[in-house]
């Protein structure tokens, strides 16, 4: 366990993530219906911006973020049981996600634990996944439901939704190039991190993706978790123990993933799409 007295809060880095379609070889029968659930394709915003420059800024901040954790003894070492269940489960759900982006085959996959209070998790671009302990701490998450979070997170980097995002500031503030510094402000990482730090670790501002963005990330999680082994019923508990720890104050992640009977209510409607991949 991170020890108690060490885990300080940090900012939390903008929630965001990734995909570019293409659902390759998946069946090759082209007749056949591909099994599992239907997304359309990308936004055309995110070919306005490189998806290597979204994936190498994410990459640096990701890394940044670490060495600020390390620097604070709040990033759990390899050798956490935390850490490696995390891994574990990574393992499982990353082999499945490859086919919802081929860029995804190349990417620095990476999972780490942040030693946070927060009730949060993402995965950046490229395949940067964090939790933080408090996710895992107060919401006493079962694998399975670890896996829908995760599963979910993975499908925003998939998809590739922040570089939606960033095609669509692009085109808002009429920017010809995606510098550095927008990108950091799209990721939710303030350029001036480290005052913030001083500050007191102030949250950032979160990023929110739209509410498509949002039920599109559910279920391609569902679907990568079911495959993985994971039972996709979990999401359902999930979001219950969600909602429960809302009362006490909003989670983290809450602010960007509006929690809900609307969204149980549809998780529980895509169950039968992914309910036989993970029986299989
Ligand atoms: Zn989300």
């Amino acid at each position: 366990m991170l020890k108690r007295e060490t885990l300080k809060l940090l900012p939390q880095p903008r929630r965001w993530l990734v995909c570019a379609l293409l659902p390759l070889a998946l069946h090759t029968l082209p007749a056949l219906a591909r099994e599992g659930v239907e997304v359309g394709k990308n936004s055309a915003f995110s070919k306005l911006v490189p998806a290597d420059e979204v994936e190498n800024s994410a990459g640096q901040q990701y890394s940044q973020l670490l060495a600020q954790a390390r620097a604070k003894h709040a990033l759990a070492p390899p050798e956490h049981p935390q850490l490696q269940r995390l891994r574990a489960i990574a393992r499982k759900i990353i082999p499945h996600a490859l086919s919802w982006n081929p860029r995804a085959r190349d990417w620095q996959w990476e999972v780490n634990l942040i030693g946070s209070s927060q009730i949060n998790a993402f995965c950046m671009p490229g395949g940067k996944i964090a939790f933080y302990s408090g996710i895992l701490d107060k919401l006493q998450l079962s694998d399975d439901e670890v896996a829908m979070v995760m599963g979910h997170e993975v499908a925003h980097a998939l998809r590739e939704h922040a570089r939606e995002r960033m095609g669509k500031s692009a085109v808002t503030h009429g920017a010809a190039r995606i510098g550095g510094v927008l990108a950091a402000g799209i990721f939710g990482i303030d350029p001036r991190l480290t005052d913030t730090l001083a500050r007191g670790g102030a949250n950032l501002l979160t990023l929110e993706f739209s509410r498509e963005d949002e039920s599109e990330a559910d279920l391609v999680g569902m679907e990568l978790a079911a495959r993985a082994g994971f039972d996709p019923r979990a999401g359902v508990t999930l979001w219950q123990k969600m909602s429960a720890a809302n009362k006490g104050g909003p989670p983290q992640w809450l602010s960007t993933h509006p929690s809900g009977k609307t969204r149980i209510a549809d998780i529980e409607k895509n169950l039968p799409k992914v309910l036989p991949l993970y029986r299989q």
